[in-house]
């Protein structure tokens, strides 16, 4: 595992700049097989009607940045309402045809998660809330953490049972899923989900390399690791939280091993652009605020 990151404030600010602006002369497009590098960029835990600003001011960045959006649950507070969920489509709605969704805890306030299904459609996937689908070289998973609401998600469940058959079927050489709650967080207001494990064994048994998620509402990268937290070059999966799409901050608790990057006072998305056998990550702060970091892994 190569990995080169810094996270120098003025410098990769200058960085960030230049991204955006070379980003906007690419078209949108980033057709499953192609081997032209595709933009995966997104966040969670973002609108909130009682106060939009954070929730605008990533949608600004998202307006900047081709690519496939993935908004990585809690996306319309407090209830994932119809109501709630005009309130996200005056922000993240506007790059909504090209947005593929993960739903949050918030979404299922509402039976069955029903209004964020009747607003996504077709995007959202099947009813579980979970699904897959090819962005370039490669296979991208979206995975549904309410497990009370689904049927559990222990080894046996639906949905791990589904996961490991998808990712059987689509032997891809670089895999990433983004799901709501992570397994690993040092966030204050929750950390730790280990209802998430098999959800990461499942995925660690077949290679996969990045992991996205949200829930605690804050920026995090950490090494990559196994399903029990152990530091591992060699098969680990690195997980990024990016509860950062603009509901508020909350502050940090006691570092998690293997944690490598955190911050708590600044809104933002995290850009993955994909390419054969490596991926580059980039966390793009709101306007105003400095908090960058970025670096580079290889696929296993
Ligand atoms: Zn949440």
């Amino acid at each position: 595992m190569e990995l080169k990151w810094f996270a120098g404030v003025c410098a990769a600010g200058a960085l960030g700049l230049l991204t955006l602006s070379s980003d906007r002369a690419k078209v949108a497009a980033n057709p499953a097989g192609s081997d032209e590098p595709a933009v995966l960029v997104g966040a969670g835990d973002i609108a909130d009607c009682t106060d939009l600003s954070g929730a605008e001011a990533t949608a600004k960045l998202l307006e900047q940045i081709a690519g496939t959006v993935m908004a990585v649950g809690d996306l319309a507070y407090p209830d994932g309402s119809k109501e709630n969920l005009a309130c996200y489509d005056k922000t993240w709605g506007r790059v909504k045809a090209r947005t593929r969704p993960a739903p949050g805890n918030h979404e299922f306030h509402a039976a069955g998660a029903r209004p964020y299904f009747d607003y996504f459609g077709a995007a959202a996937g099947p009813k579980g809330g979970y699904y897959s689908y090819e962005l370039g070289t490669w296979h991208i998973v979206v995975l549904n953490s309410e497990c009370k609401d689904i049927g559990g998600c222990d080894a046996g469940s639906r949905e791990v049972r589904w996961l490991r058959a998808d990712l059987a079927a689509h032997p891809a050489a670089c895999t990433l899923a983004y799901w709501h709650k992570p397994l690993f967080s040092s966030g204050s207001a929750h950390g730790n989900d280990p209802e998430m494990r098999p959800l990461w064994q499942a995925l660690y048994d077949a290679n996969a390399e990045v992991i996205v998620n949200g829930h605690d509402h804050n920026y995090e990268r950490f090494a990559p690791q196994n399903p029990d937290g152990g530091s591992d070059a060699a098969r680990g999966i690195r997980e990024f939280v990016v509860g950062t799409g603009g509901k508020n901050h909350r502050p940090m608790a006691l570092s998690k091993p293997n944690s490598e990057s955190q911050n708590a006072d600044t809104f933002g998305v995290l850009k993955l652009t994909l390419q054969a056998g490596a991926y580059d990550w980039q966390f793009i702060p709101e306007a105003g605020k400095s908090f960058m970091d970025s670096g580079t892994g290889k696929c296993h």
